[in-house]
């Protein structure tokens, strides 16, 4: 007779979705995460330092390019999976973590969607080795949740070239990045339709780092401020056709949205386990805090939070894992990956919240792990669109027509 299913894979394991292969395999990125990246971790967060070697040796270890073909270096598996390596990753350096999925997501995604054969062969290969760090720049001093409409940057053609004039702002991994994927006016009469999108390498002539930005949180991930003054971009960096770069854009936002959710269950799963940890060991009253029914009604609902942001990411992941090119943007997927995001990003507010009570005077003093998990989690109520916006786009997918 055959073992009961629970016997084989555990109740919670059930219930979270995932097959055994997968299981195993956020298993082996936990691992790893917790030997080569945490120990990353608060000298990171200290001093806002970049560990050069990280990228490399992620990228020797099989941690790049997961989506990316075999053919040019990646593991051709889906973005469940990518998920999946985020989600350990968050928990043990949620810094480096921001820094992984800006590259990994945001740019080489959208590379593979968008870029032609000649550019892929060039650019997708050592981003899969971690040799070449990416990023992406939209956002602006004056062009934040109006990204498109209110682009200031221009790109001109000038024979074989383009030039590029403009200040890009709040980019994620900015001061370290090899190759940018940054997107420019080439035709201001046609408004947010007018939008190209380039490949620009750092030491392309005319590319500046204006300024490191000192940050509350994800302190080791690098932000910078980027200025292109006359900078020339190869006419052959263009991605896809002149104008088209909306077209870039939507390709990647809901496959964006749907991978920041894992950042935030990482998060949360970790304060959840510190929590428990020191409910147990700390004592007051002759006792250790957890005996405490008000602490308990803490863990007890912290632990519904995080099943709730489990399942919520995972399904919308799975859906947007689904998505072939050119299918994101519009429709259900929309609605369901700002909700994923949203309710991932606020749950987890909520969860820390209660973890640095738990920890009471411990968790407010800033060396702590719990302190910088504290400090770091507002962003995702910002970046990537923030949850006024995502508010707009789950109201107007349900209201449209
Ligand atoms: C640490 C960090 C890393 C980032 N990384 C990157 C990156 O790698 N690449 C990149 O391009 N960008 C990046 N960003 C930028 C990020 O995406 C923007 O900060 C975000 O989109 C919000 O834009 P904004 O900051 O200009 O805020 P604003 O758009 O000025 O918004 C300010 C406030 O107004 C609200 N608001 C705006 N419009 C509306 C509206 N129509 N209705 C209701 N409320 C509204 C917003 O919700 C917000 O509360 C990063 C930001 C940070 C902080």
């Amino acid at each position: 007779m055959s073992e009961p299913l629970t016997a084989q894979r555990g109740a919670a394991q059930i219930f979270s979705g995932l097959s055994d292969d997968e299981a195993e395999l956020l298993s082996q990125a936990d691992r790893f995460a917790r030997a080569e990246l945490y120990p990353l971790a608060p000298h990171m967060d200290n001093e806002e330092w970049w560990p050069d070697q990280a990228f490399p040796k992620l990228g020797a270890n099989g941690y790049f390019g997961i989506t990316a073909p075999e053919s040019l270096g990646g593991s051709g598996a889906d973005l469940f999976t990518s998920g999946l390596i985020l989600q350990a990753f968050a928990r043990w350096n949620h810094a480096f973590a921001l820094s992984w999925v800006a590259h990994e997501n945001l740019w080489l995604q959208k590379l593979l969607r968008n870029a032609s054969p000649e550019q892929l062969a060039r650019y997708a290969p050592p981003m899969c080795r971690g040799e070449s760090i990416g990023a992406l720049g939209l956002t602006e001093p004056g062009a934040g949740s109006d990204a498109l409409g209110s682009m200031r940057t221009t790109a001109v053609r000038d024979g074989d070239d383009y030039v590029l004039n403009g200040t890009k702002i709040y980019i994620t991994n900015g001061p370290v990045a090899d190759v940018l994927l940054v997107y420019a006016k080439t035709d201001k009469g046609l408004g947010s339709q007018g939008i190209s999108a380039f490949i620009v390498e750092s030491g392309f002539p005319g590319f500046k780092v204006a300024q490191k930005l000192v940050k509350m949180g994800f302190r080791g991930s690098q932000t910078a401020e980027l200025v292109f003054d006359n900078c020339r971009v190869p006419a052959a960096n263009l991605i896809g056709a002149e104008n088209s770069g909306v077209k870039v854009v939507m390709s990647g936002l809901d496959l964006e949205r749907a991978m920041i959710a894992p950042l935030c269950l990482g998060i949360a799963e970790r304060a959840l386990e510190l929590s428990l940890d020191y409910a147990r060991t700390r004592q007051q009253f002759g006792k250790p805090i957890a005996s405490f029914q008000m602490v308990q009604d803490k863990l007890a609902q912290m632990y519904v939070w995080v099943e709730s942001m489990r399942v919520f990411t995972y399904q919308a992941l799975r859906a947007a894992s689904a998505l072939e090119g050119g299918d994101a943007g519009r429709g259900d997927i929309h609605k369901i990956t700002a909700a994923s995001v949203m309710f991932a990003a606020n749950t987890m507010n909520q969860v820390l919240n209660e973890a640095v009570q738990i920890h009471g005077g411990s968790g407010y003093i800033w060396e702590s792990e719990i302190n910088r998990l504290y400090r770091a989690i507002k962003l995702l109520e910002i970046g990537a669109g923030t949850t006024e916006v995502r508010k707009i786009i789950i109201s107007g997918e349900m209201l449209r027509g």
